[in-house]
C-alpha cells in the first residue's frame, strides 16, 4: 500500500509539473468547461471528433495538483479512442472513484488510471480526480458545461 500512494505522489507530481496535452485544441469541434466549486478546479475540454472517434483531445485550465494531474492523464488515455470506448472508460474510472468499482476483483480497462483508486477514500477529492471526465463526457455528448456541485 505505501508503494502505491509512493507511485501515486509521483505520478501526481509528474503530470503536475508537466501537464501532457495542456493546451487550447483550434482543431476543436467540441469543448466544454468543468467547475468544482469545493475546491476551485477549473478547466476547459477541447475535443476533435472525427467519425465517432477522438482524433485529439486537449485542456486548458487551472486548479488542484489532483484535478490537474487526472486530467493530464483522462486526454492521454482517452486520445485515439471511439466515442464509445471513451464513455466505457468514464464509466469505469467514475465508478472506480466513488466505490462502485473494484478494479482488482473485475476486469476493466484502466490500467494506470488505477492509481487513483485511493481518491475513494477523501470524498472532497473524488470530485478533483473526476472533474475532467465529466467534463470530457459533456464535450461528447454537446453539452458545453458541466459543475461538480
Ligand atoms: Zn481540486
Amino acid at each position: 500500500m505505501s508503494e502505491l500512494s509512493e507511485l501515486y505522489q509521483q505520478v501526481i507530481l509528474d503530470h503536475n509539473k508537466k501537464p501532457r496535452n495542456f493546451h487550447k485544441l483550434e482543431a476543436a469541434n467540441r469543448t466544454a468547461e468543468g467547475f468544482n466549486p469545493l475546491c476551485g478546479d477549473q478547466l476547459t475540454v477541447y475535443l476533435q471528433l472525427e467519425d465517432e472517434v477522438v482524433k485529439d483531445i486537449s485542456f486548458e485550465g487551472s486548479g488542484c495538483a489532483i484535478s490537474k494531474a487526472a486530467a493530464s492523464m483522462m486526454t492521454q488515455s482517452i486520445k485515439g479512442k471511439s466515442k464509445q470506448d471513451a464513455e466505457t472508460l468514464f464509466d469505469e474510472f467514475h465508478r472506480m472513484v466513488t466505490g462502485e468499482l473494484d478494479e482488482e476483483a473485475t476486469p476493466n480497462n484502466l490500467g494506470r488510471l488505477t492509481i487513483f483508486s485511493g481518491v475513494r477514500d477523501f470524498p472532497a477529492r473524488v470530485k478533483c480526480a473526476s472533474l475532467s471526465w465529466h467534463t470530457m463526457h459533456a464535450a461528447l455528448n454537446g453539452d458545453n458545461s458541466v459543475s461538480t456541485e
